[in-house]
Formats: structure tokens, sequence, C-alpha cells
């Protein structure tokens, strides 16, 4: 027990002592104890974590022993006995350490008796390693790794410290890896993480986020300085870095994000920053694009839009709601389903349409789950208006990250029993944006699907440039024509001479098709005598919602044809 109250000078010797030793223990927590004082100074981050007193602590072994779990506590007392009593130069233990909420972290515990020339104990030092907490380190770049990005952000938007985040990532290390084997990729990481390091000052921080991409979050740096950075990364690595006398040259893609609202979460923060880096890969060959305002909102209250609707869905989906778009037979015109479109409302914001927040929340981890909301609201909808069409199909947009997640197919099974709806009245429509996943992979979930009824469209076909690719390679039951190939048919010959070569291509494959927009009569006159199969465009109807759907179909099948 402690009786002296520690002095000024020795107090400022443990925090040198501390300080240096907290350098060389990233990753794991330090505490160091003045012995004579029994007067101790513990790491922040612990102290947080387990809920202690302070960071400087009387008898600290004693207040830590009241967070170690009852069974591991006498192991605990007699190590720590035998260090103060001097019989012991050091201690390597195991225990488990009650966290404020009451749960247990596994953690180990190494310290070491320093003592004075003539064998008094003079501090005790040491770490503690917690197994229970994710390492904030990667271990191939030395960097901050994803865990680390995220806790940093959260505290600068807990501080409301404005930052500017830049996140590049290498257009193809999958090919490095594939070529000259994954050290050689982990080779080019670490070379790129050196660069950057030589390159940041000490207000600035640089992190490896998962696979190829890095991230730099700095409180000093304009946009347009980082953008610097960023060309002076890009110049370097095109100019090739050699690995064993191997030339790699490298391309780069980038967002960038300036963090001056902090009404966000950091999730929706790497979603826009995740935005801006997708645009910089698919639409801006690599060169470097902030996350923009869009034309009506500041990018202030774009942010904090996306937050709102990103939130919707823990908030049981409050906002969102489902429209339908007719699906009529291209022969008699008649009503034979829908297509279901999503739409999210508040009071703030009004009516937001898909392809503002689509992009965005794809590739947040909520999205599947969002996913499996519009696909029961769907079929519920479906079920009702069946009682008016028999047979009625709706179709229902799919994502990419709904399709790789592994228990999609059993989503889409569960929703299709729970609300009793026929699985041959289902029709789940991808785009060309799923060949992001492995095609393999893509081939047996639509497998799968179909083999329980379930049928599949191709959305936007014709759109991107791999879309002949898919139907060779994966069976899809309708293609959908998108309406950017018929706009002009009335006038544009040319048209006519596509849609014949999208329809017979459709037949080889033993495909229906759709196609969308149709907005005129004369769109319908033309397209009509190509051997389609169904229709959809405003010239029927704009998307409805589900009230106006059954009243309109109470009429009758052809309800929305035209005279
Ligand atoms: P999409 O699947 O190609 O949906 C058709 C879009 O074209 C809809 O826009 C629809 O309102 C519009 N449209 C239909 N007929 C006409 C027409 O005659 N003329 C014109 N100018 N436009 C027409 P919307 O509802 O804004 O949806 C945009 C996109 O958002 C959709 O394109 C789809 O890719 C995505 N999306 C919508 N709902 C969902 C959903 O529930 N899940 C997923 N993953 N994506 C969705
Ligand atoms: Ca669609
Ligand atoms: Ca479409």
């Amino acid at each position: 027990m402690a009786d002296t109250k520690i002095p000024e000078d020795a107090k400022k010797k443990l925090d040198t002592l501390y300080e240096s030793y907290s350098v060389v223990a990233e990753d794991t927590y330090v505490f160091l104890c003045d012995m004579k004082y029994s007067y101790s100074r513990w790491s922040k981050a612990l102290v947080e974590h387990f809920g202690l007193p302070s960071e400087y602590m009387y008898d600290a072994g004693l207040i830590w022993e009241e967070h170690i779990h009852p069974d591991d506590r006498k192991a605990y007392r007699d190590g720590i006995e035998e260090i103060f009593s001097g019989k012991a130069p050091g201690h390597d233990m195991q225990y488990r350490a009650r966290r404020p909420d009451g749960s247990y972290d596994v953690c180990t515990c190494r310290g070491m008796v320093l003592s004075t020339p003539d064998g008094t104990p003079d501090f005790f030092c040491g770490i503690i390693r917690n197994h229970s907490e994710k390492s904030l380190i990667d271990p191939v770049t030395g960097l901050r790794n994803q865990y680390g990005f995220f806790s940093d952000l959260r505290s600068y938007i807990k501080d409301k410290t404005p930052i500017m985040i830049g996140m590049a990532g290498i257009a193809k290390l999958s090919e490095v890896n594939e070529v000259y084997g994954y050290e050689a990729g982990n080779r080019v990481l670490q070379h790129i993480g050196r660069y950057l390091l030589d390159n940041v000052t000490t207000r600035e921080c640089t992190y490896r986020l998962d696979g190829s991409r890095f991230a730099i979050i700095s409180t000093k740096r304009t946009a347009s300085e980082l953008e610097d950075l960023y060309e002076l990364l890009r110049a370097y690595l095109r100019k090739g870095i050699q690995l064993d006398g191997i030339d790699i040259v490298l391309e780069l893609n980038a967002g960038l994000l300036k963090l001056d609202d902090f009404n966000v979460d950091y999730q929706t923060v790497y979603s826009c920053l995740n935005l801006a880096y997708q645009e910089s890969k698919h639409n801006s060959h690599g060169d470097l694009v902030a996350f923009r305002n869009s034309l009506t909102d500041d990018n202030k209250k774009r942010i904090e839009k996306l937050h709102a609707i990103r939130s919707s869905i823990t908030k049981d989906f409050s906002g969102f709601y489902l429209v339908y778009q007719p699906v009529v037979d291209a022969g008699s015109e008649q009503v034979i389903g829908a297509e279901a479109l999503l739409r999210w409302k508040n009071d703030e914001y009004g009516n937001v349409f898909p392809d503002e927040f689509i992009p965005f929340l794809e590739t947040d981890p909520l999205f599947p789950e969002l996913g499996e909301w519009i696909l029961i609201t769907a079929l519920k909808a479906a079920q009702q208006l069946s009682e008016y069409v028999p047979g009625f199909e709706i179709n229902v947009n799919l994502s990419y990250a709904q399709l790789e997640k592994t228990n999609f197919t059993s989503v889409v099974r569960n929703a299709l029993v729970n609300t009793g709806f026929n699985s041959a009245q289902l029709c789940l429509e991808i785009t060309e944006r799923c060949r992001l996943l492995d095609l393999e992979l893509l081939s047996n979930v639509i497998i799968s699907l179909r083999s329980g009824g379930i049928r599949i469209a191709l959305d936007d076909f014709g759109t991107g440039f791999s879309s002949v690719g898919l139907v060779k390679n994966v069976p899809f039951d309708t293609i959908k024509i998108d309406r950017s190939f018929v706009q002009q048919i009335e006038t544009d010959e040319r048209e006519e001479h596509l849609l014949n070569t999208f329809t017979n291509l459709a037949g080889i494959y033993g495909a229906d098709v759709c196609v969308e927009g149709i907005e005129t009569p004369g769109m319908r006159d033309i397209v009509k005598s190509y051997g389609i199969h169904s229709f959809q465009g405003y010239y029927y109807s704009k998307p409805i919602t589900i009230e106006d759907f059954l009243d309109k179909v109470k009429n009758g099948a052809n309800c929305f044809a035209k005279k």
C-alpha cells in the first residue's frame, strides 16, 4: 500500500519513461509503476476500454484486480505479490478482465521489474495485450489498418475536427499477385506504404484499408494539396517500381472527401468516400474524384441526406417505400405484372429517387437488410395484386451486394415461404454491375434460384461492356432492353437494327425480351414488330403506389392499355 505521495520529479520521470515505452508498444496497452510510491501510469486506451478511474493510479494493481475474473484472481494476486515482495523478476500471465458492460476480454499481461543497482525493485513495467480487441495495425505495411481508420474517424467526428480524407487504391493488384506471386503483391503494398509515410507530416495519418486501398486523413492539407500529393504518387508509380529487376507499372484510383459536418456517423462518411472512389475507378480513369455536390445540394447537405437515408434502415425502414410500374403483354397490352422500384421520403428532404442513394448504399453492410425488406414488401404487394390479375409477376431489382452474400438464396426462399407467394411469379432483375462478382459464383446463385422456379432477368441490357458475355455464360429467362436503345427509334433507323440484333441474340439463348421506356404509341408500334414479349414505360404508366395499382386492376387487366 502506498503511504507517500509521489513527488513531482518522480512523477516526471515516470512520465518520460512511460512515453518511451508506449512508442514501442503499438497495438498493446502499457503500464508503468513507480514501485517506491506504488504510483502508476496506464495507457489511456486501456483506461477507457475497461472503465478504470484514471490514467494515473495509486495501487493500480488492487484496482485492476477488481476487474479480473473471480476464477483468475488468485493467480493474479499471487503473481503481483511475488513481484512487489521482490521474489519474482517479472510475470507473464493470462486472465480475463471485465469491461464496463460486464463482459470479459481475454488478456495476456507481461511485465518486468527494473531494480536499482543495489537490487531494490524500482519500476514495474509491462504490456497488456487484449486478445478480444481487433488489431489496429496492418501486418504487411505497418500502417494503421481499416479498424484504426474507423477508430480515428470516429474520434474526429466526436471531437468535431474538420479533416480531409483521401483514399487511393491500386488498379490491378490482383494481376501483380497472379503474375509475380503474392509476395510481390505484398512488396508493392509496402512500397506504397513507405512512400506515403515519407510524404506525410505529423498532423496526418496514413492507413492501409482492405485489399489494395490506402487512406490518408489530414487536418492541415487542402483538397488541392492532397490532389497534388496524389498526382505525385501517380507519376511515381507510372514510372514503375523495381522488384528484383522487374519493372512494375501501376495505376491508381482515388476519392476525396472533406469532412466538416459532424452530424453523421463514420459509416456514412466511409460510404461517401467509397462512392467518390468508385466514380474515379469507373468513370474518371483514375483521376482523383471529390465527393461532390449534386446539382441541387451542397456537399454538406448531401452527406446529411445520405446519412438520414442510411439511418432509416435501422429505424424500421421508415421513409422507404415501393412504387410499382406495370409490365404489359406486348400483344394484348394487358397487365401481366410490375416492377417494384424503391423510393425514400421524409419531411426535410422530400422524395428521393433511387439513383441518388442506391449506389451509395450498395457498398454498405446494411444493404442486404434493405434488400430483404424490398423483397418481402414487393411479394406482399404482388400477393394482393394477383387476386385481380391471375399469375401476376413481380420484378424485384437486386444489387451485387445482396448476391454475394452466402445466405442469399435462403433469404429469397424464406421470403417466399413467409409470404406464401408462388416462386414462379417472382422475377429477380440483375444488372451488368453484377459482373463485378465472380462469374462462377453468379452462375451458381442464378442456377440455384432458377431450380426453385424463380425467374431471372438481365436488366439494362446493352448499356455495359459485357452484356453479351453475360448472356452467353449465365442462363437468363428475360432480357430487358434499356430505354436508351429505343428513345430515338421513331426517327433513327439504326435503333431498329440494334433492337433486331438484341432480340435475335435473346432468341439464341432462349430468353424473352422486355423493352423498357415505351413512351409513345409510335414507339410501341415499331417495337412490337420485333417479337417482343413485354413492354414497360410511361406510355402505359409511371410507377405508382400499391393503392393506386389496386384501384386500377379492379377494373380489369387492360386497365393500362391506351385506346
Ligand atoms: P431500372 O431498374 O432500369 O428501372 C427503370 C427506371 O426507368 C425507373 O426509374 C423507372 O421509373 C424509369 N422508367 C420507366 N419507364 C420509363 C419511361 O418510359 N421513360 C423514362 N424516362 N423512364 C422510365 P427509377 O425508379 O428512378 O429507378 C432507377 C434505378 O434505380 C432502377 O433502374 C434500378 O437500377 C434502381 N432501383 C430502383 N429500385 C431498386 C431496388 O429496389 N433495388 C435495387 N437494387 N435497385 C433499384
Ligand atoms: Ca430494373
Ligand atoms: Ca432497366
